[in-house]
């Protein structure tokens, strides 16, 4: 039987790197121009795919980190990992200009379609990516639903978006930022670094009462740390959301 074009989001498509800027030392959002992008919802991820000249091919999973607007550009934040083939060479090698495969927008469970519920993001890192993509989402709707972000990173060098994530919560009263560092924290700190625990998200997480919607996203170790603690605080697990990075917290 002859092979039919798959259509849609699941067709390899050409992107174009349009402009490549580093978040952090080791963390670089790609700018893509994508023909023909279908939209997408803030939380889904596409597929990438590096081929090499000899025909060698290797394919990745990337939260989009840009929130849906009509004719904008695609944007990617990868992080490096060590020793890691595929976010090395994004990271490291890849240059405006140049062309990459990518196949989406996938996923719709790990989304947030506006809805009224108050909402609790939890990212491990790069796990930030797809939540931001729903705090700019938000931000574009001027939605009222109040958002709380608690945030762990190694260091205060590894915090994704810092600086549009403070102006984003100076100028908007609905969304709170909390970040936790596990190894190195800012000077002054009143805490000392430690993992991501129940006190934490306790304070700055909502009451199960307020039945918030809750994304947590980062590293599968840390996921289900943090899922843990969430039910164990009383939220209902059926309101929580996960989305597993793989690799080791
Ligand atoms: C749905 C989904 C969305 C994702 N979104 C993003 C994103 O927005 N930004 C981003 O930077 N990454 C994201 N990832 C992770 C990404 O797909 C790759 O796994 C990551 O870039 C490592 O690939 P690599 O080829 O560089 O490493 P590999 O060559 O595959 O692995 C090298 C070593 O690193 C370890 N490793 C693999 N992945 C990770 C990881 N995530 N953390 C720590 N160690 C790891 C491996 O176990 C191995 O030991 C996402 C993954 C999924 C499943």
């Amino acid at each position: 039987m002859a092979r039919t074009a798959l259509p849609g989001r699941l067709t390899w498509r050409a992107a174009t790197v349009a402009e490549a800027r580093w978040e952090t030392p080791s963390a670089r959002t790609l700018v893509l121009d994508v023909p023909q992008w279908p939209g997408h919802l803030p939380g889904q991820h596409v597929d990438v795919r590096l081929t090499a000249p000899d025909g060698y091919s290797a394919q990745r999973s990337y939260s989009i980190a840009s929130a849906w607007r009509d004719g904008a550009k695609v944007e990617l934040t990868v992080q490096r990992v060590e020793d890691g083939e595929v976010s090395s060479y994004l990271t490291d090698v890849l240059e405006p200009g140049q062309q990459l495969e990518l196949r989406g927008p996938v996923g719709g469970w790990f989304v947030w379609r506006a809805a009224p519920p108050p909402v609790l993001l939890v990212a491990g890192g790069s796990g930030l990516v797809p939540l931001m993509a729903m705090i700019r989402a938000r931000g574009d709707l001027r939605g009222r639903q109040p958002f709380r972000l608690v945030h762990s990173v190694r260091t205060p060098q590894d915090a994704l978006y810092g600086a549009e994530l403070a102006r984003r919560v100076r100028d908007d009263p609905g969304l709170d930022v909390h970040h936790v560092y596990t190894r190195k924290t800012p000077d002054g700190w009143p805490d000392p670094p430690a993992r991501l625990g129940v006190a934490t998200l306790n304070t700055h997480g909502w009451p199960p009462d307020f039945a918030p919607d809750v994304f947590v996203c980062g590293p599968t170790a840390f996921v289900e740390a943090s899922a843990d603690i969430l039910v164990a605080l009383g939220h209902d697990p059926k309101k929580i959301r996960t989305e597993r990075f793989g690799g080791t917290p």
